[in-house]
């Protein structure tokens, strides 16, 4: 420091060199934007348990066909009166569950007396499947109750959730439940 700058000066001279060293960084680095700026947000429910806390999907794509949607982030709803915007440790990981490259996305077949299993159309699948609930119905159908009363029940048909599915998932079990007469049904969300 020279000798004729007294150490008030010099320490204001450095504070204005540092302020305006930092304005102009400022000036010159453009805003961080958030990776939600150009999201599309879906309200959904997590799967995980039977609290049901509400969250919002944050998907980026803007639905046009060349388009592959990708979710960037989830995050629980401020709205919802069950969670206010919180989630557990389990319900904030919801992003690695939706966007994993170990998650089945197509159906497969282990056909009987096989170890393997093999990818097959969603057109097989959903034939097979509607062929054998159709033969199995057939067979254990229940119109009236040993007394004659009209039950329309099903008792040789079960259905079993997984705790990842979601809420849509069991509102179109229970559609399906109910429309065959399917009285055994157990999944996580209490249904
Ligand atoms: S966020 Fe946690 S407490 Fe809430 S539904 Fe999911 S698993 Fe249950």
């Amino acid at each position: 420091m020279p000798s004729h700058l007294s150490r008030r000066c010099f320490l204001q001279a450095a504070t204005t060199v540092t302020a305006s060293s930092a304005l102009n960084l400022r000036a010159a680095t453009p805003p961080r934007q958030l990776k939600i700026a150009h999201t599309t947000q879906t309200h959904s429910i997590c799967p995980y348990c039977a609290v049901g806390c509400s969250v919002v999907i944050h998907t980026l794509g803007d639905k046009a066909r060349n388009v592959t949607p990708t979710v960037v982030h989830v995050e629980g709803d401020p709205d919802s009166p069950i969670n206010r915007g919180t989630l557990c440790s389990k319900g904030i990981a919801l992003k690695e569950f939706i966007v994993n490259d170990q998650r089945l996305t197509r159906p497969l077949y282990r056909a009987p007396g096989t170890a393997g299993w093999t990818p097959i159309s969603w057109e097989q699948a959903v034939d097979r499947m509607a062929r054998l609930i159709k033969q199995t119905r057939d067979r254990g159908f229940e119109e009236n109750d040993s007394d004659g009363r009209l039950v329309n029940r099903l008792a040789n048909v079960g259905l079993i959730g997984g705790c990842t599915d979601t809420n849509e998932i069991n509102f179109l079990l229970s559609k399906f439940r109910f429309g065959v007469g399917i009285l055994s049904y157990e999944n996580q969300s209490r249904l």
